[in-house]
């Protein structure tokens, strides 16, 4: 018989409580944060993928869909369990909120015969997150480190990244494409987080990571989980990352790439990339942008935009009057030394979460676990050959 939902503590469980609750009264949870102000963005469903969007409560939901992925594929169905989270993740990640692929730095205006330069307010968005993975987790951990962590603080960032509330979900199903085990990210949930589920069958497993995650779930009708619901969750967790089927050796992979900067391997990459730049734009870590400054038909005002950019177009990388890679070798190299050695010099982490993303949304198929267990079978080499 399951436990008595009804009979729930009344005060707000504390960080690092454990509680359960009815699957069904998620939609309270989501109407509770709505009523607080927050917009609530969640995975839904549109164009046959699972993407991120403003939700309005349960139904919004993937309820009972499951994920196929593979190298260039993916493909979504229904299984026969109403399960709420046993997709992974699909081609958005939640940069797309913290960092939008586009928005205005400042405007100047004609006032007068004299130019007025007005810099873009700050945003003021709210948001709540639902369904955050672990490695989305390590992945605005990082992008907090970039945006916010050094001398040179991103204010825009800042501001939404301050007021966000996130409720994590512990993965209970590896898609084909997932190496987070092997990279050290997931699939249980690290911090930062306000609230951190995991799904069983009838209920969901809440863990409590903040004051505000236990005010929220205060609203919600819960009572202390049982040890045997403990145990049942995390053995879905660790059952998880047993069936992970990719993975990506660590062992010395800064050195690894730094010691094959002129390995053929790279020009053997080259044939099959084509230089669309998905990989980078579907990234969870990928944060490079271009500036570009735009006028209107009358000449009265002008602005700067920031947009994402990528590092497999040539022309984000023109300096100095030229492209400085040139070739597509030099530009996916960049994009994997940077990731997996300059990035770990300049941030102390390596730049990959292990999503897979850029495995299943990769036309050509181009597998990053498998471009570096090619680099491990080949001689080191940086020095250029003679031609
Ligand atoms: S590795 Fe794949 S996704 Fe990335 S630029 Fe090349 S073809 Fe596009
Ligand atoms: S490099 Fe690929 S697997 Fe790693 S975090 Fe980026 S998209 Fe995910």
């Amino acid at each position: 018989m399951r436990p008595d939902l009804s009979a729930m503590d009344t005060l707000p469980p504390s960080p690092g409580s454990t509680v359960a609750f009815e699957k069904t009264a998620l939609d309270i949870l989501i109407a509770t944060l709505r009523q607080r102000g927050y917009t609530v963005v969640g995975p839904t469903v549109r164009d046959d993928a699972i993407v991120y969007d403003e939700i309005g409560g349960v139904t919004d939901l993937p309820i009972g869909y499951v994920d196929e992925q593979e190298a260039g594929t993916y493909r979504l169905r229904r299984w026969e369990k109403d399960t709420f989270f046993a997709y992974t993740v699909g081609p958005y990640a939640w940069k797309k909120f913290l960092y939008p692929p586009e928005e205005r730095l400042w405007e100047v205006r004609r006032e007068n015969g004299t130019l007025r330069f007005t810099e873009a307010p700050l945003p003021t968005e709210q948001y709540a997150f639902i369904g955050v993975r672990s490695c989305e987790l390590a992945a605005i951990r990082i992008q907090d480190r970039i945006f916010t962590g050094g001398p040179y603080v991103d204010p825009r960032y800042q501001a939404r990244r301050e007021r966000l509330f996130i409720l994590a979900v512990n993965c209970t199903r590896a898609g084909n494409t997932c190496f987070c085990a092997s990279v050290g990210s997931g699939p249980q949930a690290e911090g930062p987080y306000d609230i951190a589920l995991t799904e069983l069958d009838e209920v969901f497993i809440a863990h409590v990571g903040s004051v505000l995650g236990g005010q929220i779930l205060a609203e919600v009708p819960h009572r202390p989980a049982t040890e045997e619901e403990r145990a049942a969750a995390a053995e879905r967790v660790q059952a998880t990352a047993r069936t992970m089927r990719r993975a990506l050796d660590t062992t010395d992979l800064r050195d690894l790439l730094f010691n094959h900067q002129e390995h053929p391997h790279w020009e053997d990459v080259a044939t099959r990339c084509l230089a669309c730049t998905n990989c980078t734009l579907v990234c969870p870590t990928c944060f490079c942008f271009s500036v570009e400054d735009l006028t209107d038909l009358q000449g009265e005002s002008a602005w700067r935009v920031r947009r994402w950019d990528s590092c497999f177009s040539q022309a984000f990388t023109y300096t100095a009057g030229r492209p400085a890679r040139q070739s597509i070798a030099s530009r996916y190299r960049q994009w994997l030394t940077h990731k997996l050695a300059g990035w770990v010099d300049q941030f102390g982490v390596l730049g990959c979460v292990g999503c897979g993303r850029c495995i299943t949304w990769c036309p050509a198929q181009i597998d990053i676990t498998e471009e570096v267990a090619r680099l491990r079978e080949q001689p080191p080499q940086t020095e250029r050959s003679p031609s």
